[in-house]
């Protein structure tokens, strides 16, 4: 088993040799070609599974594929993935990962998490990004100042949604999914991670993917 047959392109097939991810995880095996597809997704995974590559790579499979124009040189950002997590460690995690299968491409990426000035945060928006991976305070508080806005989503990932819940960032969740510049649930893919699946992460996806997600376990 190889990631040759996943529906990635070239560019990325040849990051993974270099990244020696050779075999596919389970989750990458399953989720890849689901998002590929355009479906929506809720993935119950563990830390360790791989769960981080099987979002970005179909997701930078398809930015890659189809690029948009970017706005450049404005006070604002309006980016085509937002992936959600509910620390700062682990956003940096993520970024790392994305940055990994993005360096050498068009692909601009950019982190936000609270707890530093908002200057280096700001001044790397403004000059265009296509991911912004973020933990949830920092993130309103820019799309409050409109510094940060959905009408361009394509891709929203919440990642360890059960510990978000832990965490109480309920509001927060819905105060993004529900913002005036968001786009509608047929406009975006949406893709929920999770280690447990209680009743709550149900709703969630309920309320906030489409009625005809796919379920990975
Ligand atoms: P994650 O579950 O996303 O935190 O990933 C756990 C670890 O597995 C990370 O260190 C990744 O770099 C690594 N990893 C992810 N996918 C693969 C793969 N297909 N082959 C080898 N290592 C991988």
């Amino acid at each position: 088993e190889s990631f040759k047959n996943s529906g990635l392109r070239e560019v990325l097939l040849d990051k993974l040799i270099k990244c020696n991810y050779t075999t596919p995880t389970p989750i990458q095996k399953y989720s890849i070609p689901i998002i590929n597809s355009g479906r929506d997704l809720m993935a119950s995974a563990q830390t360790g599974s791989g769960k981080t590559a099987a979002f970005v790579l179909p997701i930078v499979n398809i930015l890659i594929s189809q690029p948009t124009n970017l706005n450049y040189d404005r006070d604002y950002c309006e980016p085509h993935c937002v992936i959600m997590s509910p620390t700062r460690e682990l956003a940096i995690q993520i970024r790392d990962v994305v940055f990994k299968l993005t360096s050498g491409t068009c692909i601009k990426q950019s982190i936000l998490y609270g707890g530093t000035a908002t200057g280096h945060q700001r001044n790397q928006l403004n000059n265009g990004v296509h991911i912004i991976v973020a933990t949830p305070g920092r993130l309103i508080d820019f799309v409050g100042r409109g510094i940060v806005s959905f009408k361009s989503l394509r891709f929203f990932v919440l990642d360890e949604a059960d510990r978000m819940l832990d965490m109480g960032f309920k509001p927060d969740i819905e105060r993004i999914l529900n913002h005036e510049t968001m786009v509608t649930v047929n406009n975006r893919q949406t893709l929920l991670f999770s280690a447990t699946l209680a009743n709550d992460i149900q709703m969630l996806a309920k309320s906030y993917l489409k009625p005809n997600y796919i379920f990975v376990a």
